[in-house]
This record gives C-alpha cells, sequence and structure tokens, in this order.
C-alpha cells in the first residue's frame, strides 16, 4: 500500500519526537511491504519565523493533498517566546485552529489507556487501577457551545452575558456513526454521555445515536448523564469502550481521563473528519522546557501513528504491532524520564524510538 502522510514537526519537542515516530512507521513499512511518501510542512512558531504566519495557505494545500497528517506540537514558552507578543491570530495556536477547519476536522478521539507496568502514575485506589482500563472518548469538535451565539450586554446596569448550545441532526449524526464504527474495532460498546434530563440539544442528541445505533446490532449503546459520567470515570473506569459525547462534555470528561492515566507523555489523539482523512498527534505540548534534549517521552506520538495506521489506512494488524510493542517495551522495564520509576532502565527519545523498532523489525 501506498501511503502519502503530511507530517508537521512543529516546535519544542516535536521534530524530536515525530523523528522517532516516523523511524517506528520506516520499520513496519519495510515489514510489511508498504511505501510511504512524506512531505513535512511547518505549522505554528517554524512557520512564524519561516514566514511571518503560522500556517500557509501552501501549507495547508500540502495537508490537504495527503491521505493524514502526522503532527508532533507546536507552540513556544508562552511567558518568554516572542511568537506570544505576537497578536492572537498570528501566534503559533492559531495555525492548529486554522488546520483544523480546514480540513473539516470534526471528530476528535482521546484514548486513555491505564498500562499495567504504569499503575503506580494513577492517582486512583489501588483496587480501583488494578483492573486497568482502555477506553476512547470520542468528542463532537466543531459545534455545541464554544461555536454558538455569544454576546455580552448591559441590560438595566446588570452585564449580561449568553452563550449559545446548538447541534443540529446531521452535526450529532456524523460524529455517532465515527464511534459506532471505532467501536466495531475495539469493544464494541458505545456509552453515549449527555444531559439530556436538562438540555434538549441532549435530547436530540439521545434520539440521533439512538437512529445509528439500530444500524450496528453488534454494539452495545448505553445512555449516561455527563455528571454521573464524571464521576464514573474515578470510581470504575474500566466499564467504558468508547464515550461518545459533544463538544464541551469532551473537552472536560476526555482531560479527567487523561488525567488519571497518570502520563501525559503516553497519550495519543486523533481527530478525523467525514472520509478516512485525519490529523494525529499527541495529546501533551511542545514541552519547550526539554526540548532538545532527547529527555523526550516519543510513545504518544508512536500511539498516534499507530492510529493513523488504523483509522485512516485500515492496517489493524500494523497498528496492533505498534501497540504490542509499547507493552513490551515497558514491561522490560525501559522508561523515559517522565515515567521514570525504582529499578526501571532510563532511556532517551532516541532510545526509545530505536528499542520500539526493534521490537517490531
Ligand atoms: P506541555 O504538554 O508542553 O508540557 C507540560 C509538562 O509536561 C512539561 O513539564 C513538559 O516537559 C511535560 N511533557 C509534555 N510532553 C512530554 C513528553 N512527550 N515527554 C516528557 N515530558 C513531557 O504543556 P505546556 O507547557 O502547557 O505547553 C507548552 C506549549 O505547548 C505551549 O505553547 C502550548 O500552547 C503548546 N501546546 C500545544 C498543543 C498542540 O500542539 N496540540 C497542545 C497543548 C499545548
Amino acid at each position: 500500500m501506498e501511503l502519502n502522510i503530511t507530517c508537521i514537526p512543529g516546535d519544542g519537542i516535536g521534530p524530536e519526537i515525530v523523528a522517532e515516530a516516523k523511524k517506528v512507521l520506516d520499520v513496519l513499512a519495510k515489514k510489511y511491504g508498504h511505501k510511504i511518501n512524506y512531505t513535512d510542512i511547518l505549522m505554528g512558531g517554524a512557520s512564524i519565523d519561516a514566514y511571518g504566519v503560522p500556517l500557509t495557505e501552501e501549507a495547508v494545500q500540502t495537508a490537504k493533498s495527503a491521505d493524514a497528517v502526522l503532527m508532533g506540537s507546536i507552540g513556544g514558552d508562552t511567558t518568554t517566546s516572542p511568537w506570544y507578543k505576537l497578536p492572537p491570530h498570528l501566534r503559533p495556536e492559531a495555525g492548529l485552529l486554522s488546520i483544523r477547519k480546514a480540513l473539516n476536522l470534526f471528530a476528535n478521539l482521546r484514548p486513555a489507556v491505564l498500562y499495567e507496568e504504569l499503575a503506580e502514575a494513577c492517582p486512583l485506589k489501588k483496587e480501583i487501577s488494578a483492573a486497568g482500563f482502555d477506553m476512547l472518548i470520542m468528542r463532537e469538535l466543531t459545534g455545541g457551545l464554544y461555536f454558538g451565539e455569544r454576546k455580552t450586554v448591559e441590560e438595566n446596569g446588570i452585564r449580561k452575558a449568553i452563550d449559545t448550545l446548538t447541534y443540529d441532526e446531521t452535526e450529532i449524526r456524523r460524529i455517532a456513526v465515527k464511534g459506532f464504527e471505532i467501536a466495531m474495532k475495539r469493544k464494541k460498546k458505545v456509552t453515549s454521555v449527555d444531559k439530556a434530563n436538562v438540555l434538549d440539544s441532549s435530547r436530540l442528541w439521545r434520539k440521533v445515536v439512538e437512529e445509528v445505533a439500530a444500524g450496528y446490532p453488534e454494539v452495545t449503546l448505553e445512555h449516561m448523564l455527563v455528571d454521573n459520567c464524571a464521576m464514573q470515570l474515578v470510581k470504575d473506569p474500566a466499564q467504558f469502550d468508547v464515550i461518545l459525547t459533544e463538544n464541551m462534555f469532551g473537552d472536560i470528561l476526555s482531560d479527567e481521563a487523561s488525567m488519571v492515566t497518570g502520563s501525559i507523555g503516553m497519550l495519543a489523539s486523533a481527530s478525523l473528519n467525514d472520509s478516512r482523512f485525519g490529523l494525529y498527534e499527541p495529546s501533551h505540548g511542545s514541552a519547550p522546557d526539554i526540548a532538545g534534549k532527547d529527555i523526550a517521552n516519543p510513545i504518544a506520538t508512536i500511539l498516534s501513528a499507530s492510529m493513523m495506521l488504523r483509522y485512516s489506512f485500515d492496517l489493524d494488524k500494523e497498528a496492533d504491532e505498534i501497540d504490542l510493542a509499547v507493552k513490551n517495551v515497558l514491561k522490560e522495564g525501559y522508561r523515559t524520564a517522565d515515567i521514570m520509576s525504582d529499578g526501571c532502565t532510563l532511556v532517551g527519545c532516541k532510545q526509545m524510538g530505536d528499542l520500539l523498532a526493534g521490537r517490531i523489525g
């Protein structure tokens, strides 16, 4: 298979972690006879330095012509970097918002996995973390409260702010379809999270999700109110497979879910549009404090590359190999500094990439 991938190394540790992901992808490609064509584009601070803007139209066109985008991370130290003296639309993060919009990425996927070997990092009680967990939060990314009409007015001397939460059925249907499709590749369970006891938008959400569920008889659907879900995530996270939810609930729940894993350097993410196209990136930022020191953990980016193979290219076997290599390397006791614990072997970013590539080749 020929895979056309646009890479955005980005800023800070971005270029270091993307290089390790490419290393692993190249070994897999060789093993399975795939051909990967990479095209790098600049975004964020690197693009500001080169072109004066965080994302050029040419870069957007390159990304659009690829099958998928693999990204490191963008941005610098927000207190000291000159990038943050620029007006907001010229700062690094504006590049990310623009590319998400240009590529119509409406579905955000964030897996939260507790690896047995990293259970100590989990802030939950041992009797809860002992069961482990492997869930995926599927968050709607382009609708809801963050994109509704908003204004602040003054009425009779009293300031009043208004935000509107709107969803139409097509927006709900397309994310629900993605959720069920992805559940079919996993443990075949969808927990749809809403606030249907209060909100009209949630009542419509529930109806449309049920309509979509009818097309996936193998998938078990349950509904959960968002407040209960927030509690269940810390009480019994093992119960979840795919959590399907709207923009704001997903924003909050995905951060909560990643917190309970305790390991930011391990968390992958993907943003998808309605074709097979996706942008894959670690959940963490560009970590300017450790950039250039060869100590960053590349695993979140490597697991993002695994998601890319699974969801944009349907290469499940190859993706499984990456996931297994990560588990094995952790089991063998290798750790980057962020996940280091007593009795383990400390390795740098490059060495972690070499180890993972070595388990595949
Ligand atoms: P951050 O995630 O970059 O760093 C938080 C802490 O985690 C730091 O101590 C860092 O060293 C550590 N860390 C993060 N990733 C790591 C890894 N792979 N290995 C080892 N340690 C790791 O968050 P921040 O410091 O708040 O933000 C830094 C910059 O990243 C900012 O400019 C921010 O806007 C940007 N950012 C970008 C994205 C993105 O590109 N999608 C996301 C979040 C933050």
